[in-house]
């Protein structure tokens, strides 16, 4: 896996303030706004910041949640797990293990087989249609 690193100012000037806002400041995006929360075409969905294939919409399912909702990454190496202790819960925080961004979280209630739900900010993909 390629390390991606660039300066908070590359950063800037390349990504949307709003896809700034997620993947590098950790933000969230309002529930139901996001560009992916309803499209269900088939594709690779890539990191935004980056451009690593993090997951296919085989596995992109409607959890009624507000985000885009995956349950299974594209591969094992593709995303990063840390703990998130912010706002008062304890959250598994999900980032791309190549860039470092921030995409969203996990959560454990996910649909058979995985039970896994990646809930994934729209800001922090690029779908790519096929
Ligand atoms: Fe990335």
């Amino acid at each position: 896996m390629s390390e991606v690193r660039k300066t908070d100012e590359e950063w800037r000037r390349e990504l949307t303030p709003e896809q700034y806002r997620v993947l590098r400041e950790k933000g969230t995006e309002a529930p139901f706004t996001g560009e992916y929360d309803h499209v269900f075409e088939p594709g690779v969905y890539r990191c935004a910041g980056c451009g690593t294939q993090l997951f296919d919409s085989d596995t992109k399912y409607d959890s009624g949640c507000g985000w885009p909702a995956f349950s299974a990454p594209a591969s094992d190496e593709t995303l990063e797990e840390e703990t998130d202790a912010s706002h008062g819960m304890s959250r598994r925080e999900v980032l791309c293990a190549s860039c470092g961004g921030h995409l969203g979280h996990l959560f454990p209630d996910g649909p058979a087989p995985t039970g896994q739900r990646y809930c994934i900010n729209s800001a922090a993909l690029r779908l790519e249609e096929r």
